[in-house]
């Protein structure tokens, strides 16, 4: 059944879809940020999705916190945010309809059994190998696309080889659904037709456009954002204290203006001071994707 009409007139419709594990941070504001000026530049809507599909993950209140955050820093969104624990309903009849047409299978293995090949070499593709045990379930990497591909605003045509991405898993043994199918089925039933989001993220989608096409959805275009690294140059997380996000007025327009100056789109200074309206109407009639540095890394501003 899908729950979301998919408008097919619909030219742009983007999203910022959070992990509620923490409050957002300095790396996840560009994410929001970025894709909601890209969204607005092509006067389409901009929609928020809690992907809170994994509960251990995600503390109580943290998803309220995200959403008062991007509230404070005036990132107002369309539509109704999706939460992605209500959907597991939508996540397996998309899961049977693969199974019905042989394109995903139960696996009992562990990870202990495969270690040493690198990806799971697919043994329970002809028939699972323990019914009796817990079961995950995984996509088949080798009835789909060969290679793999998938165009990037930035970063042009990827492509890979199927064998090397592996069988994804769709559902976990544990029975909660994957990221990767709850994404693909989202995006789709949701009529996005535009993924902006972080680079840390691009890994993901060569298996995202896999189950795409084995589910036979359209195609999205994608964006994916240079990422803010800490001055070791891992990426930001709440493990290497990236900047928390400021929730005083001043803050707020301070780290708005880093935001705008880390997606390259080089602000005016006197905007810094600004209230988040207006450096978001700036943003809007000044975004252009083609100025994000092709560099996958950029420093953090310093915490004040
Ligand atoms: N929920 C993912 C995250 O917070 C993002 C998913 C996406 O944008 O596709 O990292």
């Amino acid at each position: 059944m899908v729950l979301m009409e998919t408008d097919t007139h619909i030219r742009y419709r983007g999203r910022f879809a959070p992990t509620p594990s923490g409050p957002l941070h300095f790396g996840s504001l560009v994410a929001a940020l970025g894709s909601y000026l890209d969204a607005r530049v092509a006067g389409g809507e901009w929609w928020v999705r809690i992907e809170d599909i994994d509960p251990p993950r995600c503390p109580q209140g943290a998803a309220a916190t995200v959403l008062r955050q991007l509230e404070a820093f005036g990132l107002e969104w369309d539509g109704k945010v999706l939460w992605q624990h209500r959907r597991a309903p939508a996540y397996q009849s998309a899961l049977d309809r693969l199974v019905e047409q042989g394109l995903a299978y139960a696996c009992s293995c562990s990870r202990k059994q495969w270690r040493n090949y690198g990806v799971y070499p697919g043994w329970c593709r002809s028939g699972v190998g323990n019914a009796e045990a817990p079961c995950a379930w995984r996509l088949r990497s080798d009835l789909g696309e060969h290679p793999a591909r998938f165009d990037d605003r930035l970063l042009g045509t990827l492509t890979f080889d199927p064998a090397a991405l592996g069988d994804v898993v769709l559902k976990r043994k544990d029975e909660l659904f994957a990221y990767q199918l709850a994404v693909v089925v989202d995006d789709a039933e949701q009529g996005m037709t535009d993924v902006v989001r972080g680079m840390d993220l691009l890994d993901n989608t060569p298996w995202q456009r896999q189950l795409q096409r084995a589910l036979g959805y359209p195609r999205p275009r994608y964006l994916h954002l240079p990422l803010v690294v800490a001055d070791n140059g891992q990426k930001l997380s709440k493990q290497n204290l990236a900047p928390t996000l400021a929730d005083d007025e001043r803050g707020i327009r301070q780290q708005l203006f880093d935001a705008l100056i880390a997606l390259d789109q080089a602000p005016p200074s006197e905007l810094a001071h600004s209230p988040p309206r207006e450096q978001l109407a700036w943003g809007i009639a000044h975004w252009s994707a083609a100025r994000l540095a092709t560099a996958p890394t950029r420093p953090a501003p310093q915490e004040s």
